[in-house]
């Protein structure tokens, strides 16, 4: 909630503020990015080895505050504090090592092979873009915008940074953490604020835009962005199918479905959003879902123990972000029943409790047209459909615009790889779910509509780069067959030459 200058954040799960930040005035962003562009000459200049001297510094101040920041991140999203502490903290602390190992070997310049032209050079050098905006979604507030900026900074970029508007202490606790050890405050800069400031930022003027959110705001900035024609990453929503195989190890493809389709209440963009079970086995395996579902313990992360002190409780699964996503959620479900789906656990808001939980959800006999089965739902609600053969489930996984991730689960590897590799997405795995995103060197990103580019990995990395090329001439020569004049001796020199690359 914010009124017109101030963004206040408050717990999902017990409705108290838990702080406020100034809002970021529209006028001031181009300011902020004359800034930005100063402090980015000096920097970009450095070579890669000066700028990674800031990392160690990095991994020591999150190592040291992780628990803080952890419990900020659960009081303003609600999340279990286990899952704070994980997700929130492993993938930059990941992606510090991989940069500190892997950055020299990715972005060093790089010889090309020009065939017969051996007599000539050719070199790529991965030069900074100059000021990067990553704007951040509320659903892992420190770990998605950590990774990003830590990577377009070792770059050679400066960042404007737009997180949230629902979660903007945890981005203000990130920027001052590079403040600590020794950024210089104009390369990286808090914008906060909501849409407005969001394509504010798109708009000013910036290098690259790296945005990760929904679809429907990625088309708009993706539409903005068109028009001074700037490099962009999308990081979309997902709509991720599980397919679990007549042979699947039954008990660890029901405590991945339930861990994939419930870990932060469902809000991950590769949550297992649909799942499509082999019919000799479905019996068995819907029975353990929801048998390990109903074990989940539903709460608040927190709790300010009389004397004030922070007390960590022990729950699995926190709240929704607020009362929008619950009101979707619930839209999902009774539209689901009204099509005859069945509701075995769960399906409805949790009432007993503050803030706005609502409980892990199993779905059965929805029909493919219900809104579970198309939209992102991006929240606890888990339809899992039978079907007859592997190609069934594969084809019912392709039928989605999204295409982010999905899981296959089997115990026979060439089935298993048989099935993944038919899947349309860009990260398919094998018996797990989710969990690579944590880990800085395999790429993250999706086909279709669930994005553009990839971060992580070092694909990821070059995203963060512009490319030259230096293509050089040392010989003697005063000129070159393919410059003036065209006479008729360079014709027959040219028809030789062509004979003699091309001709075998
Ligand atoms: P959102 O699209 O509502 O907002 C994302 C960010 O964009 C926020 O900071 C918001 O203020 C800003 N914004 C809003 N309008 C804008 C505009 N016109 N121009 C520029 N910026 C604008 O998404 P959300 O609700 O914060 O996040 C949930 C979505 O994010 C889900 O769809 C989820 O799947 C997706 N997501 C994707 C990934 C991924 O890696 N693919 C990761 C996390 C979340």
């Amino acid at each position: 909630m914010s009124d017109e200058t101030i963004l206040y954040s408050y717990s999902p799960a017990t409705g108290e503020a838990i702080g406020s930040v100034p809002v970021t005035e529209i006028q001031a962003i181009p300011g902020m990015l004359n800034r930005a562009r100063v402090a980015q000459r000096r920097w970009g200049d450095l070579a890669l080895e000066e700028r990674l001297r800031i990392l160690p510094r990095l991994r020591g101040a999150l190592m040291a505050q992780k628990e803080e920041i952890a419990r900020l991140v659960s009081w303003e999203t609600g999340k279990p504090f286990a899952e704070s502490l994980a997700v929130e903290l492993i993938p930059g602390l990941d992606m510090i090592r991989f940069l500190r190992k892997e950055a020299g070997r990715i972005w060093k310049p790089e010889r090309l092979g020009l065939g017969w032209f051996v007599h000539k050079r050719s070199i790529l050098e991965h030069l900074p873009l100059g000021v990067v905006g990553i704007i951040s979604p509320w659903n892992y507030p420190f770990g998605i915008p950590f990774t990003q900026v830590v990577v377009a900074l070792m770059a050679g970029n400066a960042v404007l940074l737009k997180p949230s508007e629902l979660t903007p202490l945890s981005a203000v606790r990130l920027v001052e953490i590079f403040h600590q050890v020794g950024l210089e405050p104009g390369l990286l800069q808090l914008i906060a604020g909501d849409g407005s400031q969001g394509a504010a930022l798109v708009s000013a003027g910036i290098d690259k835009v790296v945005f990760t959110g929904s679809v429907a705001t990625g088309k708009k900035v993706m539409s903005s962005a068109a028009q001074g024609l700037i490099p962009l990453t999308l990081e979309l929503g997902g709509k991720d199918p599980m397919l679990v195989l007549r042979d699947a190890n039954l008990e660890r493809a029901a405590n991945g479905a339930v861990w994939g389709a419930f870990t932060n209440a469902g809000q991950v963009c590769a949550s297992v959003e649909r799942c499509y079970v082999e019919r000799p086995v479905a019996e068995e395996f819907i029975a353990k879902v929801v048998a390990k579902t109903v074990q989940l313990r539903q709460g608040s992360p927190l709790e300010r123990a009389p004397g004030g002190e922070v007390v960590v409780k022990p729950v699995d699964i926190g709240p929704l972000i607020n009362e929008t996503q619950r009101q979707k959620v619930q839209a999902q479900v009774e539209d689901a029943l009204q099509r005859g789906g069945r509701v075995l656990c769960g399906g409805r808001p949790r009432t007993d409790l503050p803030g706005y939980f609502y409980p892990p959800t199993v779905l059965v006999d929805v029909p493919p047209a219900a809104e579970v089965w198309q939209e992102e739902t991006f929240g606890p609600l888990l339809p899992i459909a039978v079907v007859a053969s592997a190609e069934e489930g594969i084809a019912l996984a392709n039928q989605s615009r999204y295409a982010l991730s999905a899981s296959v689960w089997s115990q026979n590897r060439t089935l298993a790889r048989t099935v993944a590799g038919r899947l349309e997405v860009g990260t398919v795995w094998i018996n797990d779910v989710i969990y690579t995103y944590g880990l800085a060197a395999t790429p993250w990103g999706g086909f279709k509509e669930s994005g553009l580019g990839r971060t992580h990995s070092a694909i990821g990395l070059q995203d963060f780069t512009q490319v030259r090329h230096r293509n050089e001439s040392y010989y003697p020569l005063t000129s070159e067959l393919q410059w003036y004049p065209y006479t008729a001796k360079k014709q027959v020199w040219l028809e030789r030459l062509f004979k003699f690359l091309y001709g075998r």
